[in-house]
């Protein structure tokens, strides 16, 4: 090691999904929508003019922020926006983690939490999920330096509902509680409605998923105005300028198109709920999704060699090589026809191979 090497902040970094680029690829390993943005969006990036590109951004995000708030029907002191929801959490996680107790998340869940943690030196714990891979809400009603949770779980799909959120809420009021709800959109119940009741409260989401814009980089927290003044300070001690004037007009868009998202979430939740039936039929099992994907496991036929097999075939699914649930797959949903390729091929392969 060079002496100055002494002196590097290291870090063990979070592996994203593999992102191939192969012509007729099936991709369901990152939980992307399917389906193209609203089409506002792709009118608004045709006209953005190129000489805007010499001025800065608007640091506050305003236009952004106002369709938000108008959307969700708060404030736009209450909106914070930021370059997906990773950014909008890690900010998060240095702003209101700041305890010498540990944070708290579950066991398996989002695997960027303990890399931010570690990061910024927040001391974490982390309870296991239950037998079923379910959050227990005991573990949370303790002493902590606060908790993040993502409802519904990743990788798990399982929701928890809104009661149990609540009661870990309300029995934590010294520290701040983080619900990501990346996933909320496919059918969950959101807890924004607790957002007026709980001081303590911060409400992730992203436009990654539910309004297919991952490449763009969009997610926002939306809180109390105090919570939302000190995420802003941070923010401008770190990087005034996040959002770029293309993130700015595409992100306005997808929100006012509220017809054209509810349509495609709605294809989204049937091709889920006809996957689950189809999965089932060939003897997977696997736990009640409502996010957009399924995390299923065949007793026969081990998840890395399934895994394996899919790629040859250019499906890419998600694999994870960790304790507890090394023996399944992570399928995003795809369009209906994807899902029906995804389908014959586990028919034809597990029909030869068991
Ligand atoms: N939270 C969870 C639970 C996720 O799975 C993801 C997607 N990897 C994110 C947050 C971050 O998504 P993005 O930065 O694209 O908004």
């Amino acid at each position: 090691m060079a002496a100055w090497e002494k002196n590097v902040r290291k870090t063990i970094p979070y592996t994203p999904g593999e992102q191939p680029d192969r012509p007729n690829m099936i991709k369901l390993n990152t939980n992307e929508n399917p389906y193209p943005p609203a089409p506002g969006v792709t009118k608004a990036l045709q006209e953005l003019d190129a000489d805007r590109l010499r001025r800065y951004p608007d640091p506050a995000a305003r236009v952004l922020v106002q369709a938000l708030a108008d959307y969700y029907g708060v404030t736009n002191q209450q909106v914070f926006v930021g370059v997906g929801s990773d950014d909008v959490l890690a900010m998060s996680f240095l702003t209101f983690f700041n305890s010498e107790k540990p944070i708290l998340f579950p066991d398996i869940t989002y695997s960027f939490y303990d890399v931010w943690a570690e990061l910024f030196r927040i001391p974490y714990e982390r309870p296991p999920l239950d037998s079923e891979f379910k959050i227990r809400t005991k573990d949370y009603l303790r002493e902590c330096g606060g908790i993040v949770i993502p409802n519904p779980n990743a990788p798990t799909g399982i929701e928890k509902n809104l009661a149990e959120l609540e009661e870990m809420i309300a029995g934590n009021p010294e520290v701040i509680v983080i619900i990501d709800e990346a996933y909320i959109d496919f059918g969950g119940t959101s807890a924004l409605s607790l957002l007026p009741k709980y001081e303590n409260l911060l409400v992730v989401q992203t436009f990654s998923k539910s309004r297919s814009l991952a490449g763009m980089r969009i997610g926002y927290a939306i809180g109390n105005e105090r919570l939302i003044g000190y995420l802003n300070e941070a923010k401008y001690s770190f990087n005034s300028y996040t959002m770029n004037g293309a993130a700015l007009a595409a992100g306005t868009e997808a929100i006012k198109d509220d017809a054209y998202f509810r349509e495609t979430l709605q294809k989204i939740i049937n091709t889920r709920e006809w996957t689950k039936q189809e999965l089932h039929r060939l003897g997977f099992s696997f736990l009640d999704s409502k996010s957009n994907f399924i995390f299923a496991s065949h007793p026969k036929c081990p998840a890395e060699e399934l895994f394996q097999a899919l790629k040859q075939a250019d499906i890419y699914v998600r694999f994870f090589n960790k304790p507890r649930i090394n023996n399944y797959l992570r399928i995003s949903i795809g369009t209906e026809q994807e899902m029906g390729a995804l389908i014959r091929f586990l028919e034809h392969y597990l029909g030869e191979n068991l």
